[in-house]
């Protein structure tokens, strides 16, 4: 009896796992076969073009993916949340006088605060602490100009958010009128940038273009003199509404937990925000709209995040949280898609080491695409950011640099950057990633939401703070004001 019950039960139970592994089959074969995600992306590249929150364009953008989820036959909701002000910058233009007379490119960071300004140009070296001592008081009231490091990946990335976050302390000590920062990448590229500070920064910073920006230092190297007159053209405003776009699967057995995917639609306006980050919103429409149409039901409930305010700090995310409340006990896994379009190979698990070997289970159907390895780092910077801090487990997609770190935030960045080959495989991966986690045994779900404490200590022992304050997340998490409580 005993035997028969237990046969039958093990039968049962590999149906249902079969059953399963079949869904995860099928949806990855329809996100490898002709969807259209590269379309998608067109359409929101060069019809829609840059979104940063708060334009016209951004709210476009709003409703072309409404529209997208419900033609998918995905549930959809609209989800208003606040912004702290609006800053739109117009146009940023300079003029370099003295020793030689030109007009270099330029732009502003964000939230650099419209005027005329006019003031020397100092050789601000490589901007560190013996730079400002060389400088002086000649930096007070001046415009220092700052040499970068060449980035040409994502580690040039972070080595350049952490330079730019140190040289912005030591000019605002330094009393100087504003901060100029050689453009990283050369070719005369510009790019987009917050500061340090974002919502607070009170003084002009801006991207100069690095072929200009070394002119003017050759100059002042042989110590010749240079002014500069800038101006700042910008839309400022109030606190606004902006939206989040989720679309929703409900699950089949247990509708109350939820998997949480999603990828940021706003983005710099310089370039069309195509590796940064429409090619994951496009594969997150996709892959609803591939497991509405292949009539896969999963057994949680998934949702399909399309966040907007990130670029000025995960706002919409951050407000997701805030909104779910105690609802989110029951987010098994959320996860954020964002660092361009270069093959995945594998995952950042911020401090969750737990689901590794989930993540080796649910990837075997998308195997052949790599020999998956992953890190157990804590990403501050993109959407998982507010998960992490309420101690929701949280994945973040870990890709080849490719295209990535070249165009980020910059004019550069434009649909014919992006790896449509690897978008397209990635959607596989990612697709699989997220039902495998939504149709996972219950057995199999051995972690649960941390607390404050937990939380705490994962920001000690990955040493987060430095990074938090870079990205001005910091204050808000010491005085209990974001994550948990
Ligand atoms: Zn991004």
């Amino acid at each position: 009896m005993k035997s028969i019950l237990s046969f039958c039960l093990t039968t049962l139970f590999c149906v249902s796992c079969f059953a399963q592994n079949n869904d995860a089959q099928t949806l990855v074969g329809a996100m490898l076969g002709a969807t259209p995600i590269e379309e998608d992306l067109q359409e929101l590249c060069d019809e829609i073009g840059g979104r940063v929150t708060g334009s016209k364009t951004n709210e476009q953008a709003v409703e072309w993916a409404v529209q997208k989820f419900t033609q998918a036959g995905v549930k959809v909701d609209k989800m208003p949340f606040k912004m702290p002000s609006l800053w739109l910058e117009k146009s940023t233009t300079a003029t370099v006088s003295g020793a030689t007379d030109f007009t270099p490119q330029i732009v502003s960071k964000f939230y650099s605060p419209p005027n005329t300004y006019t003031g020397t140009l100092l050789n601000g070296g490589m901007g560190t602490a013996e730079d400002f001592e060389r400088l002086g008081a000649a930096a007070k009231g001046a415009f220092v100009l700052v040499e970068t490091e060449i980035c040409l990946d994502i580690g040039g990335l972070f080595a350049e958010y952490t330079a730019a976050s140190k040289t912005e302390d030591l000019a605002r000590e330094a009393g100087v009128q504003g901060l100029i920062f050689m453009a990283s990448r050369p070719n005369k590229l510009l790019y987009s940038f917050v500061s340090k500070k974002v919502y607070d920064n009170e003084i002009p910073q801006l991207v100069m273009a690095r072929e200009d920006a070394k002119r003017c230092l050759r100059n002042l190297q042989e110590n010749k003199s240079l002014q500069i007159t800038i101006n700042i053209d910008a839309d400022t405003g109030g606190e606004y509404t902006s939206h989040n776009v989720i679309g929703e699967i409900r699950g089949s057995e247990k509708p109350d937990e939820v998997v949480i995917i999603g990828s940021h639609l706003d983005s710099w306006a310089l370039g069309t925000g195509a590796n940064d980050n429409g090619c994951n919103v496009s594969m997150m429409i996709d892959i609803a709209r591939q497991i509405q149409r292949t009539g896969i039901r999963p057994k949680r409930t998934i949702r399909f995040a399309l966040w907007n305010g990130e670029e000025q700090g995960y706002f919409g995310s951050w407000a997701y949280t805030e909104k779910c409340g105690k609802k989110l006990d029951k987010h098994i896994m959320a996860m954020s898609v964002d660092i361009g379009s270069g093959a995945i190979f594998g995952f950042f698990t911020n401090g969750r080491k737990e689901l590794m070997s989930v993540l080796d289970e649910v990837l075997q159907p998308v195997q052949i695409f790599g020999d998956y390895k992953h890190v157990d780092a804590a990403i501050v910077g993109t959407d998982n950011f507010d998960f992490m801090m309420e101690g929701v487990p949280n994945l973040v997609a870990n890709h080849l640099s490719t295209n990535y770190g070249r165009t980020y935030h910059s004019a550069s960045d434009t649909y014919d950057k992006v790896d449509l080959k690897s978008l397209k495989i990635n959607s596989a991966i990612i697709a699989a990633v997220t039902l495998g986690f939504a149709n996972l045994p219950d057995e199999k779900i051995t972690w649960k939401r941390h607390n404050r404490d937990q939380v705490q200590a994962l920001v000690e022992t990955q040493d987060l703070e430095f990074s938090m304050r870079m990205f001005n997340v910091w204050k808000a998490w010491a005085e209990g004001k974001r994550g948990r409580k």
